[in-house]
């Protein structure tokens, strides 16, 4: 298994304005509060690596995230129900906001920060465990994805680019699949959202083809600004991130669901700037003394190396996995 580390040299605003993010949070709020008034599901076992212990962790948006006994993933306790999921994707006041002030205003830099790395990630990917002539079929969960690799002939054959949802968009479905099998699929922080993610990484296995690449993207419950700030990280934002396994989960997950990790990087920019931050705004909920110690004491340029110790020792909270099924 390799990891990379990758450096940005973009500002966390240009993808997130904070006014924006704070309206939008806002929103989301109040569609939790209508859409999931009495959740259904509590006191289940860990969706990441299925220990039947967890225990509370924070509250977020008014959701409780409880975390593993054993493998430390954090997620939702009182998941919404299927039901209640599909009226908020269709009625949520949040959803229209992100797509259309959000993503819009932001298109450019998420573009070039974001989409084309992945693309990138993509190519590369296909490039060294594929054959080049083979036909690669993509399961995608983003229409951005869908359209941009639909923009890369010379790498993707159009009419072989498979949407793995639900018409609702709630859960994974390979029905439409019609009997293809695939040679890759994607999920960008698909399962981080996923009600039953243990039951779609199953459906993803059974329509690969032995051999196929699953490309996954996720924010790991593993990262330190995650670990630090819990209940304040604002990339914590349900029900997009019901799921927020560790490492030690995510390669649990994968082995039993019959894949292998090729990669496993985690080559997020921001965790130390995230909790530098909030410790600007309010110093008082930091309990652990050696944070305290390092962001009260130390420059920029060491919380730079810090961060690159967090990347190499995949300790950041934006992680990247290319696995194979077996
Ligand atoms: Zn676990």
């Amino acid at each position: 298994m390799r990891s990379i580390l990758l450096t940005n040299s973009y500002d966390k605003s240009d993808i997130k304005p904070t006014i924006l993010i704070q309206e939008y949070q806002k929103l989301l709020t109040q569609d939790i509060q209508d859409f999931f008034k009495k959740p259904t599901r509590k006191n289940q076992a860990c969706n990441a690596c299925n220990a039947p212990t967890t225990e509370p962790a924070f509250s977020r948006l008014k959701l409780q995230y409880n975390e593993c006994l054993s493998c430390g993933s954090l997620q939702v306790d009182d998941r919404p129900t299927t039901e209640q999921l599909s009226a908020f994707i269709k009625y949520s006041k949040a959803i229209p906001y992100w797509n259309e002030k959000l993503a819009t205003s932001t298109a450019p830099e998420r573009f070039k920060h974001i989409i084309q790395p992945r693309l990138d990630w993509i190519a590369q990917g296909i490039s060294e465990y594929k054959n080049a002539s083979s036909k690669i079929g993509i399961i995608d969960a983003q229409p951005d994805y869908t359209e941009a690799l639909k923009a890369l002939p010379n790498l993707f054959s159009p009419q072989n680019i498979h949407s793995l949802h639900s018409p609702d968009k709630n859960s994974i479905s390979i029905s439409s699949l019609k009997g293809n099998c695939l040679d890759a699929c994607l999920a960008f922080e698909s399962f981080d959202a996923s009600l039953h993610p243990r039951d779609d990484l199953g459906k993803v296995a059974k329509a690969l083809n032995k051999g196929g690449l699953l490309f996954i993207t996720s924010i790991l419950g593993s990262g330190f600004d995650i670990r630090v700030l819990r209940e304040r990280c604002e990339s914590i934002l349900p029900p997009d991130r019901m799921n927020l396994f560790t490492v030690e989960g995510w390669k649990i997950l994968l082995q039993d669901s019959g894949f292998e990790v090729l990669e496993f990087s985690t080559p997020g920019s921001f965790d130390t700037n995230n909790v530098k931050s909030e410790i600007n705004t309010n110093k008082e909920f930091l309990q652990d003394k050696f944070v305290s110690y390092l962001f009260s004491n130390r420059e920029q340029k060491d919380l730079d190396a810090f961060q690159n110790f967090l990347q190499e020792a995949l300790l950041s909270s934006y992680g990247r996995i290319l696995a194979r099924k077996v």
